[in-house]
């Protein structure tokens, strides 16, 4: 992946210029007045401060913004998710508004490759009395998936499953997940518009990790499209979430 700089940013298409905006509206003012008006005014103080933390951080494009937390925040209350899944935390965001939304003694398996990333926002979340709620493992995600599936107790255990990592491996995921989640459980595949690109002409003069990992949300799209096994709803939040409700 590269970081773009703002010259880069220029020689976008249309609609795809602005890859350091955390939304897909097409105002920026819309954007502002939706954080200005429902997100800031609500934001837990230690989210503001991982947010603040996060944004000196040369790669805070990858954290969620404030008002996907805010969204992921309500549908863990309104499903009552308890025993929850996270795959791919970077700094922390929306482990800290999944931990801060569970009950006391609700519980979050966060994986990582990277946990120097996880480790910057650690304090933050120490500080705001929810790390006991955490298990947090290094390393990729998919053996770690293959070892939990192996263990039957574990299948139909998850209330809520955030998967923001490695677009090229959401398939995968899904194919585990989906034995994990529970039937009326969540599932949330975080970046499913990528960047508005599912929608950009062939020869469009993307960048190249977003011409790379497109194909991979074009094709996890189809298929939960056509997975009979969920309910889904394709949310504009952030950079495109996609919810599934485990149905059989
Ligand atoms: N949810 C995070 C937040 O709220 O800020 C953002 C996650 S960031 C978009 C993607 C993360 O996935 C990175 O921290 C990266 O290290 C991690 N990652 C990449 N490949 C992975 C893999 N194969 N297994 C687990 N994590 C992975
Ligand atoms: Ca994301």
């Amino acid at each position: 992946m590269t970081i773009i700089n703002e010259d880069q940013q220029q020689n976008q298409i249309p609609g795809h210029k602005q890859l350091h905006h955390k939304s897909l509206l097409q105002s920026d003012a819309l954007y502002q007045y939706i954080l200005e008006t429902s997100v800031y005014p609500r934001e837990h103080e230690s989210l503001k401060e991982l947010r603040e933390l996060t944004e000196k951080h040369p790669w805070n494009l990858l954290a969620t913004p404030p008002d996907e937390g805010q969204l992921l925040s309500m549908l863990l209350k309104v499903v009552n998710a308890k025993n929850t899944m996270e795959i791919g935390v970077y700094t922390g965001y929306s482990l800290l508004s999944t931990a801060l939304a569970l009950p006391s003694d609700g519980k979050i398996l966060a994986m990582d490759i990277n946990r120097e990333y996880y480790e910057l926002g650690l304090p933050v979340i120490e500080k705001a009395g929810v790390a006991h709620k955490i298990d947090f493992r290094e390393g990729p995600a998919l053996p770690l998936l293959d070892q939990l599936i192996k263990d039957e107790k574990n299948k139909g255990s998850f209330d809520f499953i955030f998967v923001d990592a490695d677009k090229d491996n959401y398939l995968n995921y899904h194919n585990r997940v989906i034995e994990l989640v529970k039937v009326g459980g969540m599932i949330a595949y975080d970046n499913t518009l990528w960047n508005g690109s599912v929608v950009a002409p062939p020869d469009a003069p993307l960048l190249d990790y977003i011409k790379y990992y497109r194909d991979f949300v074009m094709e996890l799209n189809q298929a939960l499209a056509l997975d009979s096994r969920v309910e889904i709803c394709q949310l504009p939040v952030g950079d495109g979430i996609t919810l599934c409700r485990r149905i059989i």
